[in-house]
């Protein structure tokens, strides 16, 4: 099996590792269902940030709101999107976070 590696999130740009909750919409690719719909909510939208809805969960690495809680990870306090969101926040070389 080939897997083309290298294929990133269209809307938050996270490596899509995954490919169980991957959405390929013609020649986009989303790491997962939230991503676009997030996308194409901004897409048609004049003012994304109508977006801000309080009481819905918000992937802690892209911002997307997590309308498809199948795909959902949550990692302590912390809940992504998807597995690739959570994936890319793992502390990898160069990466700093500061407290
Ligand atoms: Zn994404
Ligand atoms: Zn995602
Ligand atoms: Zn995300």
């Amino acid at each position: 099996m080939t897997y083309n590696t290298g294929t990133s999130c269209a809307n938050c740009d996270c490596s899509i590792v995954d490919v169980r909750t991957r959405v390929i919409h013609s020649d986009l690719v989303y790491c997962c269902a939230n991503c676009a719909a997030a996308m194409e909510q901004q897409g048609s939208g004049s003012d994304p940030h109508t977006l801000s809805t309080a009481g819905e969960a918000r992937c802690s690495h892209c911002g997307s709101v997590i309308r498809d809680d199948t795909s959902m990870v949550m990692e302590g306090d912390q809940v992504f999107c998807c597995t690739n969101c959570a994936r890319a926040t793992e502390p990898a070389s160069g990466a700093t976070r500061a407290p």
